[in-house]
């Protein structure tokens, strides 16, 4: 598999201010969610990354999160629980542990047992790094954040003459 690293610099100083880890055999798993705003650790602009946190994905994009882990998860489970459930039948069957007969149910409990397994761990992955995202919202830096990139409208003044 091969690893790319999107490195984000700073258009004022030019420092590292973040990066995005990319697997290329798994890019439509890839995620977006991130703080949308990062400043610069060396001149404290602020950044535009590219993310959105989990609060402002729209429902497409939730639900794209879903389905890009389940399939994450079908091909997880048939290379990583297939290739698992394989080797341990061929090491059961030479040593003798069970017999040819029942290879078959003992291939099928192995691999079902793995991808359970496997579910729940990108199952509880997801959540957490959906709660990790909710958090970053609603912490006051987030907060302040946004309201630096996006400065409150002042409100008009209206000058009426009450003699009108
Ligand atoms: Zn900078």
């Amino acid at each position: 598999m091969h690893t790319e690293v999107d490195i984000l610099s700073c258009p004022t100083c030019g420092a590292e201010v973040g990066h995005t880890i990319r697997h290329n055999g798994f890019k439509a798993a890839a995620t977006s969610i991130g703080p949308p705003l990062l400043r610069c650790t060396s001149c404290d602009t602020l950044v535009r990354s590219g993310q959105k946190e989990w609060e402002q994905q729209n429902a497409a994009s939730k639900a794209w999160f879903f389905i890009s882990r389940t399939a994450w998860l079908i091909a997880g489970s048939f290379f990583v629980c297939g290739g698992i459930a394989g080797v341990l039948n061929l090491i059961a069957v030479d040593r003798k542990w069970i017999d040819d007969a029942n290879s078959t149910t003992f291939i099928l409990s192995t691999y079902g047992f793995c991808t359970l397994l496997l579910s729940a761990i990108v199952l509880r992955n997801s959540l957490a790094e959906i709660r990790a995202s909710l958090k970053r919202s609603q912490s006051d830096e987030a907060r302040n954040m946004w309201r630096e990139a996006n400065p409150l409208p002042t409100a008009t003044e209206f000058v009426t003459d009450a003699n009108d």
